[in-house]
């Protein structure tokens, strides 16, 4: 399909944030506009993201903040992914969760039994108050046998300053600790997520398009879930980097504000 078609006939669009919409707390040229051109042209917007640090509303409050949200807009992560996961093939069971309070309590209020001692699952969620005590307690617990998730697998966060450690370095400690790597891994690229987003939507995959500027996460999860897939150069990747890449997408546009005039 041409990236035209695409934007026509796509119904839900899956939004990376970071350098796909905004920097920071700076949006992407007129981002605004763009936004509203797609919901005027009856898209769903999913702001999709593997950032397991913050809830949901968190995410609300700075997309409103920064004159981006819209009437009928989601956001998802990968934590809650992980919860729909956990209360689909798991529930009932105990869990030790590795995360900040607020997702904590986020999985609390979504019914997951949280626990300190003997969990039957880790989650290993974007712990940004991580501290020694939780890396001891989730190594032994994942030795021990107990099933593993993780919520992401990015190596490290996009940000102004040298990019801080995620989910994947954490991920890379714990294998050389406890010799285990993750039985599960809910965020991009994987296709947990993609499930979950399709049943939440209730939308077929052919009608739906990812929206990323990273080749192997928003890219390699679209095609990964059967999604059709835009790679926007205004963030991470750059064409010479596109060249070089297995991960193809279907479209590429210099951002996200040039679907405009498909609409
Ligand atoms: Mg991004």
């Amino acid at each position: 399909m041409t990236t035209e078609e695409i934007v026509k006939q796509a119904e839900v669009f899956l939004l990376d944030m970071d350098g796909t919409i905004y920097f920071d707390e700076t949006p992407i040229g007129d981002m605004s506009s763009t936004l509203a051109a797609l919901r005027v042209a009856g898209k769903r917007l999913v702001y999709f993201t593997n950032n397991s640090s913050k809830t949901p509303d968190e995410y609300e409050k700075k997309l409103k903040r920064i004159g981006l949200w819209g009437e009928g807009d989601l956001v998802y992560t990968s934590a809650m992914a992980t919860i729909e996961y956990l209360q689909t093939f798991h529930g009932g069971k105990s869990v030790y969760l590795v995360a900040t309070d607020a997702v904590k309590a986020e999985f609390s209020a979504a019914g997951i039994a949280l626990t300190e001692e003997k969990p039957d699952v880790c989650v290993l969620a974007y712990d940004t108050s991580l501290t020694f005590e939780k890396l001891k307690k989730i190594n032994k617990y994942i030795v021990e046998g107990a099933l593993y998730i993780a919520t992401h697998p990015d190596d490290v966060c996009p940000s102004k300053d040298v990019f801080p450690p995620d989910v994947g370095s954490f991920i890379a400690l714990l294998k050389v600790s406890s010799g285990k790597t993750p039985d599960v891994i809910c965020g991009k690229p994987y296709t947990v997520m993609g499930d979950c987003i399709k049943r939440r939507m209730r939308v077929a995959g052919d009608k739906v398009v990812m929206v990323g500027d990273r080749l192997h996460t928003d890219i390699r999860f679209g095609v990964n879930n059967g999604f059709h897939t835009l790679l926007v150069l205004s963030g991470e990747t750059k064409a010479e980097a596109l060249a070089a890449s297995p991960d193809r997408p279907e479209g590429v546009l210099p951002s996200l504000n040039d679907a405009a005039r498909f609409l």
